[in-house]
């Protein structure tokens, strides 16, 4: 054996192209050491090379497209028995005793793929392992690709393991009825965040970020907007576009060599656009601006009549405008004082009826708060009250009444700071709001910018 002659040995600097063999390789394997494995497993790469050799021009349609299914079937199965394999070679540490490399990096190396990947198939197997055991044995029997699995496994957390393994009848019913994979990863957010124990710790939520980098001409932004940022931003960008598109078909019919641009361009034109509004916006005229939801009822009985005691009181599932359904614990800020659009289903998920768009607070309620707090009630903030929301103090998922005393106007960024985990804010009888931080700091609201009075003596 000349198991010396490997793999990062020597040279730590393999990223990319860590086959050591490449080049050198036999049929047989990716460089020194050699390994064989079983025979069925040799049968099954001689089969592959034979098909490799069918020439797709010779088949008919009929067998092309079979050969797809097929292929897809033979992925599956390889997903599988790699999973399990990868599991195997972890658990025993055969890598690490060997060649002093953890699993997924050495795997990486000598195949010469992205670490990432086989990390998270190592990660998918083990959770599938131990939490999932029904779309553990889909899985195999092919029932369930390993793509869908591992959305299953990537929304795990403490927190919703147990409600998701007790659905994963459903999971898998919901697998085979759905083709797109993008409504099925949504569906799969939503039971993930419905079986999210209620009141329990909420999730540190992933941080956004950006990056910015010029070549030549050119400016290339990066990045992933999460949670109630994400959600903002889609929506407002999106309508923007949506404006600039609705211009653009006017300008065209007028002018046709102007045509209208694709979605990407639009899309770029908004940003640039709402950076310039933002940039001289007169902060005394314009309303802050207002997310809109969807908020899902579902009703067993649609003859009732449909006030806004059964909307609020009703289960119910909340979505953005684009239908992604909206985490509470991510997006608390925005469903606190939302334009709602409330659709109701019955049993069998018919939508029987879409109500009037609405808001929680009406406008009395609005113009009473603007004169009561007169802007941002949170101490040494200067936001008028046209760029607040109504924070609802006691939220109104918990039953919080869309009432005056229950009601501080917050401005959005402290409007989002008061949801922050750790943070409390109570109503004293006066209608003065008490905020209490995460390390115990007091401190009391503020009206039309001034600090509370001393009480009387
Ligand atoms: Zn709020
Ligand atoms: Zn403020």
């Amino acid at each position: 054996m000349i198991e010396h002659v490997f793999v990062g040995e020597g040279s730590s600097s393999d990223a990319g192209d860590g086959d050591p063999g490449a080049g050198a390789g036999d049929a047989g394997g990716f460089g020194s050491p050699g390994f064989t494995g079983t025979a069925l497993s040799g049968e099954f790469v001689a089969v592959g090379r034979r098909l490799v050799g069918v020439d797709p021009r010779a088949l008919s349609d009929d067998e092309r497209l079979g050969v797809l299914d097929d292929l897809e079937r033979a992925q599956r199965a390889l997903d599988a028995t790699r999973m399990g394999v990868l599991v195997a070679v972890d658990s025993a540490s055969t890598t690490d005793t060997r060649f002093g490399h953890r699993t997924a990096n050495w795997v990486a190396a000598r195949h010469g793929g992205p670490v990432g990947d086989v990390k998270r198939a190592l990660r998918d197997a083990r959770t599938l392992a131990l939490h999932y055991p029904e779309l553990d044995a889909a899985v195999r029997r092919g029932e369930l690709s390993g793509v869908r699995a591992g959305v299953v496994c990537r929304l795990t957390s403490d927190r919703n393991v147990d409600g998701l393994a007790a659905a994963q009848d459903e999971i898998l019913k919901l697998s085979a009825a759905t083709s797109s994979f993008q409504r099925y990863a949504n569906d799969i957010a939503a039971l993930a965040d419905h079986a999210d124990a209620d009141g329990s710790e909420p999730p540190a939520p992933a941080a956004s970020r950006l990056s910015m980098s010029r070549t030549g001409d050119e400016v290339h932004l990066r990045g992933v907007l999460t949670g109630e940022l994400g959600v903002e931003v889609e929506q407002f960008l999106g309508r923007c576009a949506d404006t600039l598109f609705r211009q653009r078909r006017v300008e065209e019919t007028f002018c046709p060599e102007l045509a209208v641009p694709g979605r990407d361009q639009l899309q770029a034109e908004a940003l640039g656009e709402l950076i310039r509004r933002g940039h001289t916006a007169d902060t005394s005229r314009t309303r802050a601006p207002v997310v809109g939801i969807n908020l899902t009822v579902t009703d067993a009985d649609p003859a009732t009549p449909w006030d806004t005691t059964t909307i609020w009181g009703a289960p119910r599932r909340i979505f953005s405008q684009r239908g992604v359904h909206v985490s509470r614990h991510g997006v608390d800020c925005l469903v606190c004082d939302p334009v709602v659009h409330p659709v109701r289903f019955n049993a069998r998920g018919v939508p029987v009826a879409v109500g009037r768009e609405r808001r929680f607070a009406d406008d009395d309620q609005r113009r009473a708060a603007a004169i009561r707090d007169g802007g941002c009630v949170f101490p040494g903030c200067d936001a008028p009250p046209t760029w607040t929301d109504l924070h609802h103090v006691i939220h109104w998922h918990h039953d919080g009444p869309t009432e005056l005393w229950n009601l501080a106007s917050l401005c959005r960024r402290h409007h989002g700071v008061v949801h922050r985990d750790g943070w409390s804010m109570t109503t004293g009888d006066d209608q003065w709001f008490h905020i209490t931080t995460p390390t115990g700091l007091q401190l009391d609201s503020q009206r039309h910018g001034r600090q509370r009075p001393p009480a009387p003596a």
